[in-house]
């Protein structure tokens, strides 16, 4: 077991954080943001992650797991050091990588001995070499330190299990050292049977790249089947069912919707087409992704305003959902905010709910009402569009909608109604690909 120090407490650091606590290392959640550590001092989560309070109180208790914004001296008393900090979509389409080297900077000014280091935000292929040069001009690989690359792959909403059940780990590193140093971070994985991976440091960066990019690429394919299968007379439900039997294709991430969103996918099918391009690789797949997630965003908001038959002007459209997907408060990239923006560009007014993001939402929009319940915020709407699929909108009660509304349509982006129960027969009711 390890001391470590997890650099960036985000949703990815925070809980990796907690999850190697509970794997029985010593584990420093370091953060510049100061707020968001006092915050976890006193015991509250900054982020909402199912599962992760408890883990998190019994592994403080525990003596496991500490708070701090004091990066050099937990950077100084641990063994291993995880840089988790955001890298972000810049202007180009390239990962902003201000966060990622200020902290190299930082580990560079307080290397006290040899460490392994380690990067977890995802990052350009290519990174893991330049880190290592950076810290080559002041110190010694294998003495001093050596490399890892270790993406992450956890979902936001299933992160906790995701974390602490993984399909396989992949330890990116040409040092064989620094690899069985990550094997006992992850010691307790191999109970689990969880394949833990060693591969380059370049194999890992572009692993991570490819998985985000494939299954990003299976839903803007589904998208596109379901736009067809409304023209067709098929049902995608179906169709995305019985493909998803077919073992070479699996059901999963196979559900048509208002076109993905979220911190990763967006930005990381950008980021990898900004290197492919950087490569003179013409990479059509990526780009097709791309550009059918982009058109799946509009063409919803524009299915809204023909759906409303009388236009959107002065109509009252409650939307549910505002996070990117359900199970988390984060909203970076939704479709729910091209659809709020839309809404609003066109004269419309927004009566807005979500269980946990209507919070993280506010910032965003003042100009919308937000309310505490589903049926508070369909109360005389002209449309509800459901963005998020929410486990409890799924038993939304259709008798008390009905009585609600002043019209009654409602489109339904994730098809979590189900559209044989004859009280939607009441309702102008849309679905996707239906
Ligand atoms: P986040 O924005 O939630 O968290 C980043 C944290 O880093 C923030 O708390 C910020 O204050 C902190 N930070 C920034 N600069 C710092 C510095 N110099 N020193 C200390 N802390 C600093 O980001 P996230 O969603 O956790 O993503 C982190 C990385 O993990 C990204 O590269 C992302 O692509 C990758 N990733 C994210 C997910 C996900 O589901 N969110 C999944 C897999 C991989």
């Amino acid at each position: 077991m390890k001391n470590i120090t997890i650099i960036g407490t985000g949703y990815v650091g925070l809980v990796t954080g907690v999850g190697l606590s509970e794997f029985g290392n010593k584990v420093i959640c370091a953060d510049i943001d100061n707020d968001k550590i006092l915050k976890l001092k006193a015991g509250e989560i900054p982020i909402y992650e199912p599962g992760l309070d408890e883990i998190i109180k019994r592994n403080v208790q525990n003596n496991r797991l500490l708070f701090t914004s004091d990066i050099s001296s937990s950077i100084k008393n641990s063994e291993v050091i995880i840089i988790a900090v955001g890298t972000p979509q810049s202007d180009s389409g390239e990962a902003d990588m201000q966060y990622v080297y200020s902290v190299v900077n930082e580990i560079k000014e307080n290397l006290n001995g040899y460490k392994v280091i380690c990067t977890k935000s995802t990052v350009p292929i290519g990174t893991g070499k330049k880190i290592t040069n950076i810290l080559k001009n002041n110190f010694k690989e294998n003495s001093d330190f050596n490399y890892v690359s270790n993406p992450e792959f956890l979902r936001e909403g299933s992160a906790v299990k995701d974390f602490l059940w993984p399909d396989r780990i992949i330890i990116g590193t040409s040092s064989l050292i620094a690899y069985e140093v990550m094997c006992d971070v992850y010691r307790p994985l191999y109970i689990n049977k969880s394949p833990i991976n060693h591969t380059s440091v370049e194999t890992a960066e572009m692993i991570k790249y490819a998985s985000n990019s494939f299954l990003a690429l299976k839903i803007s394919y589904i998208n596109e089947i379901a736009n067809l299968c409304e023209l067709v007379g098929a049902d995608v439900h179906d169709v995305a069912s019985e493909m998803g039997k077919d073992g070479r294709i699996s059901g999963k991430f196979l559900h048509p919707g208002p076109g993905f969103g979220g911190s990763c996918f967006p930005k990381d099918l950008e980021s990898l087409s900004f290197i492919s391009d950087e490569h003179g690789v013409q990479m059509d797949t990526l780009t097709a992704a791309i550009t059918a997630n982009r058109k799946q965003k509009k063409q919803m908001c524009n299915k809204l305003e023909k759906l409303v038959t009388t236009g959107i002007k002065d109509k009252v459209i409650a939307v549910l959902g505002l996070s990117f997907k359900a199970n988390t408060d984060d909203i970076r990239e939704s479709s729910s905010i091209d659809m709020i923006n839309f809404i609003l560009s066109m004269g419309g007014n927004v009566r807005a709910y979500d269980p946990i993001a209507n919070k993280s939402m506010s910032r965003l929009f003042s100009n919308i009402s937000y309310f505490k319940n589903v049926y508070e915020a369909i109360k005389k709407a002209d449309a509800l569009v459901v963005m998020t699929e929410w486990n409890e909108f799924i038993d939304i009660d259709l008798n008390k909608v009905y009585e609600l509304m002043d019209k009654k349509f409602i489109f339904d982006m994730r098809n979590i109604l189900d559209k044989n129960d004859e009280r939607l027969g009441k309702f102008n009711y849309f679905g996707l690909g239906n």
